[in-house]
């Protein structure tokens, strides 16, 4: 038998879920299949930056706030650079803690995985591991990966020249800073999260494999610190996944299955909610329905400035002498690291504090070339 309902979601993460809540709003009761069980954890920082916080509140979903997140902050030996929100702070909320507050009244079938997509007409049908649904509207949110975009043709091919891999693994300790925490190693970084009174996240994105055993030994000042695991290391990626557009008639693609790029600015939760946030508002299930296209504009806008501000991330990531210049000019002025953190969430243009960055970077450039020439001469001489 074939069960039939107007919206079909594939993927009951972050995105499924809060598309799930967004167009029950909207008074649609749509289906969910999830090939895990409720509550669903996966490998993430699990930080929530204001502007996800926000869009959750909108869509009826207030989460603890026992965690709270002020901001970001950059380390590098004794340089420190570091800036809070200006929204507010944002949340640090566990996966599974995140997945429980999600669920909602939609139709929810877990342990249930798709294995085929089908078009008959304008009708979309799926074969799962729970038997066979037929729907007007398929929202893949089956992330990274996303099997149902590779099914219907709808991913690019693997871009390998940065690939990088993301970990995570929790310690039992008192968070010691309320901003997220960068720290910089040989081609990876570390990004520690408070992750409740006596815990903390940390989450690796590294360009290649991670010495599972040992990783803390690249990071001396975190393996100071952190000597109680409380969770398994566990990996994912490779993250930079694309896609050739995020719609096509009867499917939209939603959350990390649209496309991604890099876990170094924690956006993709935020970008997740705001993506079911405007699918629902756009949402009428007119014939051919019409408002894909629309959503295909919307969706450019919602990324577009987190995908400015995560290449410039990338960068510093990869030139460590830029880093430090960069670094030290954000050190010296918070109010244009504040301005880039709001630009990545998308509330600000980036290219006017980008700009101001690129013209106050040259100074610290020399005197890093400086002091590096000066260092060579005195060990020269001595
Ligand atoms: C190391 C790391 C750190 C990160 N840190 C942050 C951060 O601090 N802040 C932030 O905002 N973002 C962060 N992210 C990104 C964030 O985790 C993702 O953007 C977010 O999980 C996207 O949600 P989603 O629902 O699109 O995908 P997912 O969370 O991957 O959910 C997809 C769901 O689809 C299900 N599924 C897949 N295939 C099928 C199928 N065939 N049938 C049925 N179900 C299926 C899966 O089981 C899964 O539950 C991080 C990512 C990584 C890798």
């Amino acid at each position: 038998m074939v069960k039939e309902c107007q919206v079909l979601i594939v993927g009951g993460g972050p995105a499924g879920l809060a598309a799930a809540r967004a167009l029950l709003n909207r008074g649609i009761r749509p289906v969910v299949l999830e090939r895990r069980h409720w509550p669903v954890d996966k490998v993430c920082g699990e930080g929530i930056m204001p502007v996800g916080v926000a869009c959750l509140r909108r869509l009826g979903i207030e989460l603890a706030a026992d965690c709270p997140l002020r901001g970001v902050e950059y380390v590098e030996g004794n340089l420190r650079a570091g800036a809070d929100f200006a929204e507010g702070p944002g949340l640090v909320v566990r996966r599974t803690d995140l997945s429980q507050a999600l669920l909602c009244p939609a139709e929810l079938v877990e342990n249930c995985l798709v294995r085929e997509v089908h078009r008959h007409g304008d009708w979309m049908e799926v074969n799962s591991t729970q038997g066979r649904w037929r729907c007007r509207l398929l929202v893949a949110a089956d992330g990274l990966h996303s099997p149902i975009g590779r099914m219907l043709g709808l991913r690019r091919y693997a871009v390998k020249w940065l690939q990088r891999w993301g970990w995570r693994q929790h310690f039992a300790v008192k968070p010691w800073n309320g901003r997220v925490e960068v720290h910089y190693a040989r081609g990876c970084e570390a990004y520690v999260s408070p992750a409740g009174p006596e815990m903390i996240g940390v989450a690796v994105l590294s360009q290649s494999g991670l010495r599972r055993h040992n990783w803390l030994d690249a990071f001396p000042e975190l393996q100071a610190r952190l000597h109680t695991p409380a969770s398994e290391l566990a990996g994912y990626g490779p993250l930079w996944q694309r896609s050739r557009r995020v719609h096509e008639p009867g499917v939209v693609l939603l959350g990390d299955a649209a496309g991604y790029l890099d876990a170094c600015t924690g956006e993709g939760l935020s970008l997740a909610f705001a993506q079911a946030e405007t699918l629902g508002q756009q949402w009428h299930g007119g014939p051919g329905l019409t408002f894909l296209p629309e959503y295909q504009r919307s969706y450019a806008d919602i990324v577009r400035h987190y995908y400015t501000v995560t290449w410039g991330a990338l960068w510093l990531a990869r030139w460590p002498w830029l880093r430090t210049a960069v670094l030290r000019t954000l050190s010296s002025h918070p109010n244009l690291f504040q301005q880039l953190l709001s630009a990545n969430q998308g509330l600000l243009a980036p290219q006017r504090p980008l700009l101001n960055l690129l013209l106050k970077v040259p100074p610290q450039l020399c005197a890093g070339w400086l002091g590096r020439s000066l260092q060579g001469v005195g060990e020269r001489t001595r």
